[in-house]
């Protein structure tokens, strides 16, 4: 990948050295240097793959993977690393995730497997209409996003901590000291950032915004523009040294509460006991058993020749890991495992069987997946979609050889104690995903996300007199706008007061089933899509045996149980005439996943991130 070099930068290396000691100490080792920055293409652009020996980072941005490895290089977890990651990204790829957005970790610590929430919560005043307008219709998206009206109580920064107390290695305030240093001296705009400036109608509606990502004749910053956020930096710093109190109460907490009551024209009711009262959760992961045909063979799934893998991932509020094993274990009741790549790409034949299988898993995500403290799970247990028997019964409705069914029903997995009625299809966009294996045998995968492109397009500032502050999610619009179906049973997704709004993140760990050895740490950013994302790159390492920078390299498909969909210009005619033909309806369209992926392999980690950002994989 071409690079300028930026010698803006070479003058901070001294300065944010000498601030390592001022902030955390130098017993913490942590030196933080700024690296040059890359300026460069930001459309597609061809990534090697990274192969390192005992530790790496992936990434969504250069900078942020960087601070990740020097967090790593002065002894740090990977969960010290994920955390100096997370806050490089609120400065520098602030649209897609920050502390004034939600996450969640899976976390493995060379025995066990964590998954921390830090997901938004609906204030204590939401009510199920939040999103309907005066004629009690679900609202436009982008006037329910716009504005307080769509901000949960932000939960990022609690849940690193929280992860942060129980494998930690490094002071929690020595990890905010490359985020504090790039706010304070500057980071060039990346073409991403950019070009997602230029197309952003509602930011500079909000004075602070307009004040920070504009100039002064109200033109967005372009690439390679110089940036400083001097805001970020005193907030990063308070947050350093008080820890997730600092945000959820006192003076900023006031601040986002204003910001959020006071939105001249879309009001939230956001307030401080809301975020005083913010708690993350630790949940038990959901894992379930995969077995694929050892690379090279192309056998029924349970033969010999196979190898079982244990994926683990979050449950609900997600929705992603439960989407993700239920296509999985349906493609193990079709021939799919006998489907190879032709020319490097899925065939139609594979194509028809996933996308059936997506319509199936989406009908049951859109039935039954919401918050677990508000609605039971189907036969009381999430696994209860997950059975064998179960998903053998559902596959039956895939015509293996003949027509598309086009759209599923929901199955019947187990009686929930209210019955509900499906949740429609909704946007979902933004987001960032972070991998992290340290030379201590942890490994993580991240999902984290302010929901839209640019949140609430509302940007915190305590009103110091400094430029810049972070942005705040718009993540209640995850749950459905229309509290009830048309039939008046209740969508179990709906608005109410306490609520965790369902998610598509899908942050992956597997292990080998046998040997409990880490295997894989996967995750990408794209809504509803990242379902599909993820599910690909786990298919294509696990199953046709691609290094995890190929397997993320295939073109996108999918379905949400409507049209079947294709990255545009990835897939030939004769495999879309093909798909045509068994009745799908054809979606192609710009499938941007943000995937980012590490290995485990005979030498030490592969890592992939996905030409379609900017991420990276750094490590040692
Ligand atoms: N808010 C979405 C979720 O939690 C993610 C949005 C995105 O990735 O674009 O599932």
């Amino acid at each position: 990948m071409p690079k300028t070099r930026n010698s803006l930068f070479s003058a901070g290396t001294v300065a944010a050295a000498l601030f390592a000691c001022g902030l955390a100490g130098c017993a913490t080792g942590l030196k933080y240097e700024i690296p040059t920055q890359p300026e460069g293409e930001s459309a597609s652009i061809s990534k090697p793959g990274w192969a390192t020996h005992t530790s790496a980072v992936a990434a969504a941005n250069p900078l942020a993977a960087d601070a990740g490895r020097q967090v790593l290089r002065a002894g740090g977890s990977a969960i010290d690393a994920a955390i100096a990651v997370q806050m490089v990204l609120t400065l520098v790829e602030p649209q897609s995730s920050g502390i004034g957005g939600g996450a969640f970790l899976m976390h493995f610590d060379g025995k066990t497997t964590q998954a921390f929430d830090g997901r938004e919560v609906a204030p204590a005043k939401a009510t199920p209409s939040l999103f309907l307008n005066a004629e009690g219709k679900p609202m436009a998206f982008i006037d329910a996003v716009v504005g307080g009206r769509s901000v949960g109580v932000p939960g990022a920064v609690a849940m690193l901590a929280l992860a942060h107390q129980q494998h930690g290695k490094l002071p929690w305030s020595a990890l905010f000291l490359p985020a504090i240093t790039l706010a304070e001296q500057g980071f060039a705009v990346s073409p991403r950032m950019a070009g997602l400036l230029a197309n952003e109608a509602n930011l500079k509606n909000d004075p602070v915004a307009a004040n920070y990502f504009y100039d002064q004749q109200g033109k967005p910053w372009p690439v390679g523009h110089h940036l400083r956020n001097p805001e970020l930096a005193e907030v990063l710093r308070d947050i350093a040294k008080l820890g997730p109190d600092a945000l959820h109460k006192g003076e900023l907490a006031k601040a986002i509460v204003q910001k959020v009551q006071k939105h001249p024209s879309n009001p939230g009711s956001l307030s401080e006991s809301d975020l005083a009262a913010y708690r993350p959760l630790i949940r038990e992961p959901l894992c379930f058993d995969y077995a694929a045909p050892v690379s090279g063979t192309a056998t029924a799934a349970t033969s010999a020749s196979s190898r079982v893998y244990r994926l683990c991932g979050m449950p609900p509020p997600s929705s992603g890991a439960l989407a993700i094993g239920q296509i999985l274990g349906l493609l193990q009741h079709t021939p799919a495992a006998s489907q190879k790549l032709v020319s490097g790409q899925p065939n139609a034949d594979w194509l028809h069987l996933y996308t059936e299988a997506a319509r199936l898993a989406f009908a049951d995500r859109a039935q039954f997946v919401a918050d677990p403290q508000f609605v039971a799970a189907p036969g009381g247990n999430w696994h209860s979609m997950l059975r064998s028997g179960y998903l053998a019964e559902r596959a039956k409705a895939i015509d293996i050889a003949g027509k598309s069914m086009n759209s599923a029903k929901p199955g019947n997995p187990g009686a929930q104690s209210l019955s509900y009625a499906p949740m429609p299809d909704q946007m979902e966009y933004g987001t960032s995903h972070i991998s992290v294996v340290d030379a201590y045998g942890n490994a993580l995968a991240m999902t984290t996300t302010i929901e839209d492109g640019w949140g609430a397009r509302m940007m915190v500032n305590r009103g110091a007199g400094l430029a810049g502050g972070f942005l705040l999610n718009n993540q209640l619009t995850d749950f459905s706008f229309a509290p009830t179906g048309s039939d008046g049973q209740p969508i179990a997704n709906r608005v109410e007061p306490g609520k965790r709004p369902r998610s598509s993140m899908s942050p992956t760990l597997v292990f080998d089933k046998a040997t409990q050895q880490f295997v894989l740490s996967a995750g990408s950013p794209g809504g509803a899509l990242i379902i599909h994302y993820t599910a690909k790159t786990l298919y294509g390492i696990l199953n046709w045996g691609l290094n995890s920078q190929d397997a993320i390299n295939l073109p996108n498909f999918g379905s949400n149980n409507g049209p079947t969909l294709l990255e545009a210009k990835r897939f030939d005619a004769a495999t879309v005439t093909s798909l045509t033909d068994r009745g799908h309806k054809i979606t192609e369209m710009p499938m941007p996943s943000g995937l980012q992926a590490i290995e485990r392999t005979s030498t030490g980690f592969f890592g992939g991130a996905d030409p379609r950002r900017e991420g990276v994989v750094l490590g040692d």
